[in-house]
């Protein structure tokens, strides 16, 4: 019922022209550390994720534009140095993940790093998004240093970052995968961008993304063909944190274990799919 809830007020808001907002994604959440020298620092809902290396720290996602007062915070309460990051990525270049992107480049000075299709739109900020395209959706342009390809490893101070393009949510979102070696073993991490749908996407005839339903279904595939011990996405509430985690529990990486929740995620969101799919083809 809340997400329902919470489906038909984003709808509203868009119809208002008011971009979709949640409380939670401007609510203050406890900074943590997930697992070896993975950090949250993101909002109650929007997550961001500081990746701690002797070469410089990466930051996952930077929230709204004022988000950046609450990451700057969690950043200090973990005892790292804001001006330490020096690389900045994203899982889709949404206004509520990457509006605070340009502010935070512009006070640290990192790169930015995307892929080819969520750098365009980074680079437009967010002008060119095949449907959030309306000017509440959109952010101060950030300039991406560069183009990352599906496949790609990033080795940062003997961090391993492999880039998965999972396009469909924006043409160019994308998940990270990073192995942790932690009390002598490794953890696989997975940063998955979820493959949900906005209210008011069209899978069938979509002129501006004509390629969406296929983008989506080898997404779901390569999704499927992954697996993880720690599952975290872009949305707290998509992975669970707040089941998950409570503020100022220990330290213990074993929390946030879940294979098989990643794997039932994904599953949810193609199920969506499917039904979306053949109502569009009028099949179901
Ligand atoms: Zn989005």
């Amino acid at each position: 019922m809340r997400v329902r809830l919470g489906i038909l007020a984003a709808i509203a808001m868009s119809m208002a022209g008011v971009a979709a907002d949640s409380p939670e994604w401007r609510q203050p959440f406890a900074a943590h550390r997930v697992v070896g020298n993975i950090y949250y620092v993101g909002t109650y809902d929007l997550a961001s994720f500081l990746i701690v290396t002797p070469a410089g720290n990466v930051l996952v996602n930077g929230g709204l534009a004022d988000s950046v007062p609450l990451i700057k915070k969690s950043v200090a309460d973990l005892g790292f140095k804001w001006t330490d990051i020096k690389w900045m990525l994203t899982t889709q270049a949404h206004y509520d993940h990457v509006a605070a992107f340009a502010e935070i480049q512009k006070s640290t000075g990192a790169k930015v790093l995307a892929t080819a299709a969520d750098a365009e739109l980074l680079e437009s900020g967010g002008k060119t998004d095949f449907h959030f395209s309306a000017p509440e959706y959109h952010y101060a342009p950030v300039k991406v240093a560069e183009r990352i390809a599906d496949g790609q490893v990033l080795k940062i101070g003997g961090t391993e970052i492999t880039v998965y393009l999972h396009p469909g949510h924006t043409k160019g979102a994308s998940s990270y995968a990073i192995p942790v070696q932690e009390g002598g073993r490794t953890y696989r991490v997975l940063i998955a961008n979820m493959g949900s749908i906005n209210p008011g996407v069209k899978l069938v005839g979509n002129a501006k993304y004509p390629g969406i339903a296929e983008d989506y279904r080898r997404t779901f595939e390569k999704q499927k063909a992954l697996s993880c011990d720690i599952f975290l996405s872009s949305h707290a509430g998509q992975y669970g944190l707040h089941r998950k985690y409570t503020p100022g529990a220990a330290y213990d990486p074993a929390r946030f274990v879940d294979p098989e929740g990643y794997r039932k995620a994904v599953a949810a969101m193609e199920a969506a799919y499917r039904k979306q799919l053949a109502e569009e083809r009028g099949t179901h």
